[in-house]
């Protein structure tokens, strides 16, 4: 033990057979001499009293090599070796793909050499100068396809490593940017597509994710998660933002007149630990929240999670798994301690909440609705499996402009709208969007497919799942006539990105018997919202080659067998 004997030992140190040399004994007895001589014994000196508990940090050596990584050089901190790389064009190192995810770029290989850049954009909500130059960064600097990905948000793909930092420079000039879109970090906040426009919601979310965006974006507080981490809010309107699926999922609800001292209006319940790859949904345990306390109570539990998540073991860096362990009750109870803050609870199905008018359940958000504002029209376009060409990307921006206000919505199907469009445009608009290859039309078939990006860019993926995708669409569509929404998902991995667990029908990628190898486990009866459920396997390792009969094989003998008024999911 090596004690500098310029600093005064600690009062632990200074016990019986603490291993001192002679030299430091002699300081010992000096220094508790003085204090003799100014009347204090060395019985005096008792322990200071215990603090609150503070869980013990994990053992350094226990840490993963993902926490050693980032702990070693912050991954924001990498900059330097990414300019480097863009230099010679080089292919990143193992650690530099990892650190490199901060700025929402991931190495594609060994399926593809070069990168796939991730945005981040709050709600969803784009400008049409933004898709403009997002079509050009697209079409200048990458494969020349943009897609939207199920948290209403833009991928690119195929970035040379040299093109990289021109990349996040363009971006950034149209107000956009990449920051902590993958990785250990809050990813892309969501919300209802609709948010503002919607004639029946409650709230309009959008200042309450703005806010949350801002304060992510400006603290590197927020850049050091144990794991990713999703925040969705809903404002109660017609189209759903399946907060349930979040890790917080925030939703308003109407607090009618009571004499428990809860001042009526809107509120926000907050559900916890959804993460649907791991087959749960957010539990709701009471928690109600006013609505100018939503961004301080949200970034008081994100802080927790931050300081008592598992670092040693990925499998269980989830909030889900903290909540597991700790227990509902007294995680609220440190998200109150550390936010300085007492919560609200109440139960969800007490009268003092005033139920829902609707069923978010049966609406989709493809085709032309009114809006809260009189005389303007949101229409929602379908796009297949969320994939565009840079030219239909500018087309969008230029159809936004015409006919809207320049603004465009993404969701998290991986469809758009675009709103503010006057009744009198709105058939123009719809046939210019349908030309464009995005149909505005309902089809319970088509409009329910929703895909990862699959094994041409993932490396995870077992399967092509965005190309089997389209192949089932224009397969199912020949032959099955659906009067009813199914939403079937494809997924390449148990990731799930497409949230498979949720679909009417899921589709996990696996290898299978048959000429492409690829195939499919497949689940139904998934739901979101009122409909929440996980959805159960009744088939394994499907080859792709007999998906289409099989599919069409379960939808026929829904649409034969169902009773009046049954849905997929209650069939
Ligand atoms: Fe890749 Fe798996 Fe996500 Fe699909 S689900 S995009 S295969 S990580």
């Amino acid at each position: 033990m090596s004690t500098n004997l310029l600093t005064p030992p600690t009062r632990a140190a200074a016990t019986p057979d603490d291993g001192f040399s002679g030299e430091q004994k002699r300081y010992l007895e000096g220094f508790f001499a003085a204090l003799n001589a100014k009347g204090i014994s060395f019985g005096d000196l008792a322990p200071a009293p215990a603090g609150p508990a503070v869980p013990a940090g994990p053992n350094l050596d226990d840490l993963t090599k993902e926490e050693r990584i980032k702990h070693d050089l912050h991954p924001f901190d990498a900059i330097e070796q990414l300019m480097l790389d863009a230099r010679w064009n080089a292919k990143p190192d193992p650690e530099s793909i990892f650190r490199f995810k901060w700025n929402g770029l991931f190495w594609l290989s060994p399926v593809k050499d070069g990168y796939m850049c991730r945005l981040r954009i709050p709600g969803g909500v784009v400008k049409s100068f933004q898709l403009r130059e997002l079509a050009a960064i697209s079409r200048e600097l990458t494969s020349g396809y943009i897609q939207i990905t199920t948290r209403n948000n833009f991928q690119i793909r195929l970035i040379e490593p040299k093109n990289c930092p021109e990349v996040l420079r363009r971006i950034q000039s149209v107000g956009l940017h990449s920051k902590g879109a993958g990785a250990d970090n809050i990813r892309n906040i969501t919300m209802n597509p609709c948010a503002g426009y919607d004639p029946m919601e409650l709230i309009d979310v959008r200042p309450f994710v703005n806010e949350l965006a801002t304060h992510i974006i400006s603290s590197k507080e927020f850049y050091d998660l144990p794991r990713k981490f999703n925040i969705a809010f809903d404002g109660g309107g017609l189209v759903s933002s399946v907060e349930d699926t979040n890790d917080i999922g925030a939703s308003a609800v109407e607090i009618g007149e009571n004499d428990q001292g809860i001042e009526p209006g809107v509120w926000f319940r907050i559900a916890l630990g959804g993460v649907t790859g791991h087959q749960t949904f957010a539990s709701d345990w009471g928690v109600l929240v006013k609505q100018d306390e939503l961004i301080k109570v949200t970034l008081a539990i994100v802080r927790v999670f931050i300081r008592d998540g598992d670092r040693t073991n990925r499998k269980k860096a989830r909030l889900k798994y903290l909540l597991e362990e700790r227990g509902f009750e007294k995680f609220l109870s440190d998200v109150e301690e550390l936010g300085k803050f007492k919560l609200l609870r109440l139960p969800a199905d007490s009268p003092v909440q005033l139920a829902r008018k609707f069923s978010q359940q049966g609406h989709t958000h493809v085709g032309a609705y009114p809006q809260k504002q009189d005389g303007l029209h949101y229409i929602g376009a379908s796009v297949p499996v969320g994939q565009m060409t840079a030219k239909q990307m500018e087309r969008i921006a230029d159809i936004a402009d015409n006919y809207g206000t320049g603004e465009v919505r993404l969701t998290v199907w991986q469809n758009f709208i675009i709103p503010n469009i006057p009744a009198a445009y709105v058939k123009t608009a719809s046939k210019a969007l349908s030309k464009l290859g995005f149909p505005t039309e309902q089809s319970p078939l088509r409009n329910g497919f929703v895909a990862c990006t699959g094994n041409r860019y993932c490396k995870f993926a077992a399967s092509d799942t965005k190309g089997h995708a389209i192949a089932m669409m224009d397969y199912l569509d020949k032959r099955v006539k659906l009067d009813k929404p199914v939403n079937i998902h494809f997924t390449g991995c148990a990731h799930s990105c497409a949230q498979h667990f949720m679909g009417d029908v899921g589709l996990l990628g696996t290898k299978a018997k048959g000429e492409s190898g690829e195939g499919y486990h497949i689940t139904v009866g998934g739901g979101f919202g009122e409909n929440r459920k996980v959805g159960r396997q009744i088939f394994s390792a499907v080859p792709f080659e007999s998906l289409g009969t099989t599919l069409e094989g379960m939808l026929k003998c829904y649409l034969a067998k169902r009773e009046e008024g049954e849905t997929f999911h209650t069939f």
